[in-house]
């Protein structure tokens, strides 16, 4: 196939934009699927995707499309929209020339469109801004391309306005990627050269790799090399995905596909690798950004005996999803596990999910804490860590105030955009999360953009359930990382019938710990026998209270819903301090509702 009658696209937006509506809408009319009513949202294929009405997995599809009389290869990505999953975004990004951005045009411009916009724009990518939903009777398609121009800087001529639902404009959509997107640049005359963007487990086959190919021809047969581990491989499988797999004996420059090529070990195939031919080195792309996990946690089996299994689900679902970091753990309490790193709870709570619906494997998960810093001031422990600054994912390996020069905690720069009236709400939201705020502006007569500097820690667990609740849904959210801040920290254990359970041991900052005592001499019910040390100094006397239900109370997203019913079957407890904790008490600590 031509080089010059290639595209490669993404399609990004905000949650709920209708991405995976427009990509149905785009496999259906160049005939890769069949126009039935069952069609929705067919690139979402995870159970979890589906129940969640969610993308979590990035997918690929390749499009035949006829333009004046040519025929083009359109592949396209369709991307997750959460915060938690901007990392299959960027991924995603790097296979394409170009993006869809895609904007409600009931909502108007979002967290996440302003920050994809930024990822697609650094990534130096050609943007179609599309406005979807024009069928909607609050539809205001010219208030969001005047949105679109201030905020973007996008001039209104170049939006395309759509229905994504009901199919109307979508071929202007089309056309749209075959003019405005440039084609690879790639030629087929140079040595092989392949990105691996993506890769999943197959149970019989090993290792599928998703390949973008950068130049050259690769054969099945061929022998090539992993550029990262420099292993050599036969290509036992290629093909391109429409979106099912479609056997093809060559990928050739500027096409993606998907590649089996032995690979068994679950390290092998490495999301962001070159391959090449055997005898034929190229130089390496650039790959990727390691993924930077912001949210720890400790995963157990619920019974020892099943570790084996949860052990081998667990490297099979990471190599589905590499942004997940895995480092083995054990406790006195739990018996052996890992400690993992998730970008965000949600990504957490996915991970949790996809292992207990597509592995049958069922699991404990501890309070998830972010990866704080702490500057030793002990010339033995510098000595011991190698260097004066150690990061610290185990809430439990805490080391004292005595040792310890000062504490830093990780901050985030967060974007939240919402219409004026909640402004005051949520400002005083933030404040309450020891935020800083660093810039407003309204982006049209109703609407405020606001930037604010927050500790991590503040946000990971419930902000964003808050901050959706108190604006009536309106308020979205989206943030990047933006360094390290000394902070006044303060280890917590958690006794049951006075014994600590380290597995409940969280980090708090100091102010925390005035909330948490005006909060325990609020407790009504009576149950557990639970008690707080807060550095033994500040020990706070011992309530008979069912701070687990209550933390369940009140305010349930559809989320936590889900997550409740689907637990509802399977309730396992585990018996701790000679309690019996249910196995999701663990993450229930935290929610400050
Ligand atoms: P995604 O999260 O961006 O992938 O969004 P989805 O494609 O899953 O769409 C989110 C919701 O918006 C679904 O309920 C869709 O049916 C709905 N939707 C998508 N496009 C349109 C449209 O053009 N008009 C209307 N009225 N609803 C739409
Ligand atoms: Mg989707």
């Amino acid at each position: 196939f031509p080089v010059d009658r290639i595209r490669n696209f993404c399609i990004v937006a905000h949650i709920d934009h209708g991405k995976s509506t427009l990509a149905d809408r785009l496999l259906e009319m160049t005939g890769a699927i069949a126009k039935t009513e069952k069609n929705k949202q067919v690139l979402d294929k995870l159970q979890v995707e589906r129940e969640r009405g969610i993308t979590v997995k990035a997918q690929t599809a390749s499009l035949f499309y006829h333009h004046k009389g040519q025929q083009y290869l359109l592949n396209l990505i369709d991307t997750p929209g959460h915060v938690d999953f901007s990392y299959e975004v960027s991924r995603s990004l790097s296979a394409c020339q170009g993006v869809l951005l895609i904007v409600d045009a009931n909502q108007g411009i979002q967290a996440q469109t302003v920050a994809n916009f930024y990822l697609a724009f650094e990534a130096q990518l050609a943007i179609i801004p599309v406005i979807n939903k024009i069928d909607l009777k609050n539809a205001d398609p010219d208030r969001v391309e005047s949105q679109i121009e201030k905020v973007l800087d996008i001039p209104k001529e170049e939006c395309i306005r759509i229905s994504a639902k009901l199919g109307m404009n979508v071929e202007k959509v089309l056309q749209a990627v075959v003019e405005r997107i440039p084609p690879p640049t790639g030629s087929i005359d140079e040595p092989f050269k392949a990105l691996v963007f993506d890769s999943n487990f197959d149970h019989y086959r090993g290792v599928v790799a998703n390949i973008a190919v950068v130049g050259g021809r690769v054969n099945k047969g061929d022998k090539i090399v992993s550029a990262h581990l420099g292993k050599t491989y036969e290509v036992n499988e290629l093909g391109l995905l429409r979106p099912d797999e479609h056997p093809t004996q060559k990928l050739f420059a500027g096409q993606v596909g998907y590649m089996v090529a032995g690979m068994k070990d679950v390290k092998e195939a490495q999301i962001g690798d070159t391959l090449h031919l055997q005898n034929q080195p190229v130089e390496a792309l650039p790959g990727f950004k390691p993924a930077k996990a912001m949210v720890f946690a400790g995963m157990y089996p619920v019974d020892q005996s099943e570790y084996p299994a949860l052990r081998s689900a667990m490297e099979r679902l990471t190599l589905n999803d590499s942004s997940v970091t895995v480092q083995k753990d054990s406790s006195l309490a739990l018996g052996a596990g890992w400690r993992l790193g998730f970008l965000g709870l949600l990504h957490m709570e996915v991970f949790n999910q996809r292992l207990e619906q597509e592995y049958n494997a069922s699991v404990i998960i501890t309070a998830p804490t972010v990866p704080y810093k702490a500057v030793l001031s002990s010339a033995r422990l510098i000595k011991e860590h190698g260097s004066e600054e150690i990061t610290i994912v185990n809430p439990a390996h805490f080391p004292d105030r005595s040792v310890v020069a000062e504490y830093l905690e990780p901050m985030v720069l967060g974007t939240i955009l919402a219409p004026d009236a909640y402004t005051g709400k949520i400002m005083s939201l933030c404040l309450n999360r020891r935020a800083v705020q660093k810039n407003m502006v309204y982006i049209d007569d109703q609407r405020v953009m606001m930037k604010y500097l927050f500790p991590l820690n503040e946000i990971v667990v419930d902000f964003y359930d808050l901050l959706k609740s108190l604006s009536s849904g309106y308020a979205s959210f989206d943030y990047e990382n933006a360094g390290y801040q000394a902070a006044d920290l303060i280890k917590m254990d958690i006794l049951l019938n006075g014994q600590p359970v380290e597995e409940l041991t969280t980090i708090i900052h100091r102010y925390f710990m005035r909330w948490l005592k005006r909060l325990i001499g609020r407790l009504l019910l009576i149950e557990y026998y639970i008690q707080v040390s807060l550095n033994k100094a500040a020990a706070i006397k011992p309530y008979r209270k069912n701070v687990l239900a209550k933390c369940y109370g009140g305010d349930i997203t559809r989320k936590m819903k889900l997550l409740k019913k689907q637990a509802e079957g399977k309730k396992k407890m585990r018996r701790v301090g000679n309690v019996d904790v249910p196995k999701d008490a663990f993450i229930s600590v935290l929610k400050r509702k």
